[in-house]
């Protein structure tokens, strides 16, 4: 959320950050409300003014006559405070539904366009692989291999759901823990959250939990929705907080569930593993000062970059466009893997995404700094250390060998607890 006085002082700045964001949200009628509310409530105070006036005049000696006016003229303040204060919680409202629409500014440097073809690519890391004999992808490997079977989840819950067997159990597991010891090592706080968050820190974070277009699932009649990140439980920690400065930055590794509805999501690109109603994922979350925000972000996406690099996962890393950004995110960066598997012959398939929200967050959550020089909206940033199916998608597809086994990244073997996957007979 931005602040209002900011949209007012900075209107076509605005404008022009909706536009290139393909938002749709009339921040000039934002402005109008914002300007009408802010005269409703000097008038309100006016007129409260007058009547504690009124209230007092009513106790001094008065004639019978200036007695009646007095009471006639209270009685015309209370009508018209009511009066102004239904107008002004209206207006309110009316203004609410604006500045939560309303996206954050994008950083000057992020890619100005519509879609993911528009991001930029700013690096690529490892070699990607050619094999001598016919590959496989990632749906065949995971059934002949007997570690990921989708044709009993469809039955037992339904089309994008997913059993791990065997090897897969482990291969997640393992996943988790390498992931966590490095955050761990680099100061997050290892953290479990619920899998369900409350619709108004849903909201918070910049989610909508309803409608047709929502990507997340609400829990009717609970108040609550199956969280589709561990953002959202994250970012709701501190929620309503006042922290002291002296205590950040404040740096969470939280592992959940994620759901998500993914309507409309269908083809090639989303077959398999790689576009889930249910997946497991390490998130790292970060509650900073203003200032550090930035020099943050970019250790997200290193930590990131650490965690493929370890995998020995061929990738690159784009520069998120800001039609791609959503409303919370000023800055983003994924991570691109190379699946062999994807597409014709490979392509790149996002791994990791790492936001900076800068105060667009805290400022809908509450979430304050105090500091020597007064209290401010903090930053928070947020970064997918290992969204665990995506990561599946990569190591058997770039790992696959000629007998039809799957070979583990050395780094992972401590936490497998074996070096291969072998070929079923
Ligand atoms: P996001 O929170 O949307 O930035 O997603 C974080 C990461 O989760 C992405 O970079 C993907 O690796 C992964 N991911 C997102 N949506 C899905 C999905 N429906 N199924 C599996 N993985 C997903």
């Amino acid at each position: 959320m931005l602040e209002m006085k900011f949209v007012k002082e900075h209107l076509a700045e605005v404008q022009q950050n909706i536009i290139n964001r393909h938002m749709k949200v009339d921040a000039a009628e934002a402005v109008r409300l914002y300007d009408k509310r802010n005269e409703l409530l000097r008038s309100v105070e006016e007129k409260r003014r007058a009547r504690n006036e009124n209230a007092r005049a009513m106790k001094g000696k008065l004639s019978q006559e200036e007695r009646t006016k007095l009471i006639e003229d209270g009685k015309e303040l209370k009508r018209s405070i009511a009066e102004l204060e239904k107008n002004l919680e209206e207006t309110e409202t009316a203004l609410q539904g604006y500045t939560s629409a309303i996206p954050n500014m994008a950083h000057p440097d992020a890619p100005v366009g519509k879609e993911d073809k528009d991001n930029l690519e700013i690096k690529r890391w490892g070699t990607v692989p050619h094999f001598d004999f016919p590959s496989k992808d990632h749906v065949e490997l995971g059934s002949a291999l007997d570690i990921v079977d989708f044709e009993t989840a469809s039955r037992v819950t339904g089309q994008k759901f997913y059993y791990l067997r065997n090897e897969g159990v482990f291969l997640e597991l393992a996943l988790v823990r390498y992931a966590l010891d490095i955050l761990t090592k680099r100061g997050f706080t290892p953290t479990i959250t619920p899998d369900l968050a409350r619709e108004e820190i849903v909201e918070g974070i910049g989610f909508n939990p309803r409608g047709e277009e929502s990507n997340i699932y609400t829990l009717e009649g609970t108040g609550t929705c199956l969280v589709g990140t561990a953002e959202i439980t994250l970012g709701g920690y501190h929620a309503g907080e006042l922290i002291d400065g002296q205590r950040l930055p404040i740096k969470l590794a939280g592992l959940s569930h994620c759901f998500r509805r993914e309507a409309g999501a269908a083809g090639q690109f989303s077959k398999g593993l790689y576009r889930v109603h249910q997946f497991t994922k390490v998130e790292m979350f970060v509650y900073c000062t203003p200032e550090e925000s930035e020099a943050m972000h970019h250790s997200l996406l290193a930590i990131e970059e650490e965690i493929f690099q370890g995998l020995e996962i061929p990738y690159r890393i784009v520069d998120t466009c800001t039609g791609d950004l959503g409303a919370p995110a000023y800055r983003k960066f994924d991570i691109e893997a190379w699946m062999p598997g994807r597409g014709d012959g490979g392509e790149w398939g996002e791994v990791t995404s790492t936001s900076n929200c800068t105060d667009y967050q805290s400022r809908r959550l509450g979430v304050r700094m105090k500091t020597e020089s007064g209290n401010r909206y903090l930053h928070m940033l947020n970064g997918t250390a290992i969204a665990v199916s995506r990561g599946i998608i990569a190591i058997l597809e770039n790992f696959q060998q000629k007998d039809g086994s799957v070979r583990i990244p050395e780094k992972l073997v401590p936490y497998t607890g074996f070096s291969e996957i072998k070929a079923r007979e």
